[in-house]
């Protein structure tokens, strides 16, 4: 591509995606600050009151790509610590870290671990009420697989809500955000973790993902209906909803 990245075949992406995570996992969620200045923070909050999960015992939510439970934490706190919520991810470091995490916030209870890929994922049809991935399908090779496979876990009514980078629909914005990407991510990647190109990669992912509407026919795709999603600074991230009915 124009940026000179080698791109990467879906049959090699898994491993690179995974040497990318288990190099990052102990620092990965300062790189989140440092990258987004913050910023996503307040995208997983918007998520998470889209989901507005109930204040009552029984209700069970999938986070899949959850890493170090970052979603799953939110989801617990929202529901009053009511909710239970598996964190599913296919990379032991990430979800070492969240362990670790969800113990010294006392949400060890209420959060399980799973290791596992989100394309084959290891639980039967209608378990779940809602399913979220954030940050995570974008690395996932098989995208559509990754969608079927949210949708035949969820129960019938279930939620699906997914946040991810997305196109930005400002002019200006778009030029500082690209500069952004390619000169300071890898740069505070490089500084942080000794590894500028884990970063690139990550950056390249972001780029190749389809944009909104696109993506909103991807859920479709697989069976979700009233398919909406809601841009978070101008489009930088995006979340889409749907429900399977
Ligand atoms: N959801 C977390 C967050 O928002 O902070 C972590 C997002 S992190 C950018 C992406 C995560 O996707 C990594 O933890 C990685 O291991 C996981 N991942 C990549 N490929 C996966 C797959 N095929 N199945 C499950 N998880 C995967």
């Amino acid at each position: 591509n124009s940026f000179g990245f080698r791109s990467v075949p879906a049959g090699e992406k898994q491993p690179l995606v995974d040497e990318v995570f288990h190099k990052v996992a102990k620092r990965y969620d300062l790189m989140n600050d440092l990258m987004s200045g913050g910023l996503h923070r307040l995208w997983k909050d918007a998520m998470v009151s889209w989901l507005n999960p109930p204040k009552r015992a029984g209700w069970t939510s999938l986070d899949v790509a959850g890493g170090t439970g970052d979603i799953a934490f939110r989801i617990v706190e929202a529901s009053g610590h009511h909710a239970k919520v598996t964190v599913l991810d296919i990379n032991g470091s990430m979800l070492a870290v969240g362990r670790e995490r969800a113990e010294k916030r006392g949400l060890a209870d209420n959060v399980g671990f799973v290791e596992a890929n989100a394309e084959e994922l290891p639980f039967p049809d209608d378990s779940f009420d809602a399913y979220t991935i954030a940050f995570g399908i974008r690395n996932v090779p098989k995208i559509d697989r990754a969608l079927s496979e949210a949708y035949r876990v969820l129960k019938p009514g279930g939620r699906f809500l997914c946040l991810e980078f997305s196109d930005v629909d400002l002019p200006m914005l778009d030029r500082a955000y690209e500069a952004w990407s390619f000169n300071a991510i890898p740069a505070i990647g490089k500084a942080v973790t000794g590894d500028a190109d884990s970063y690139r990669y990550l950056v390249e992912s972001i780029r190749k993902f389809p944009n909104q509407d696109d993506f909103a026919r991807m859920v479709e795709a697989a069976g979700f209906e009233r398919v909406t999603y809601r841009n978070h600074s101008a489009g930088i991230a995006a979340v889409h909803s749907g429900w399977k009915l």
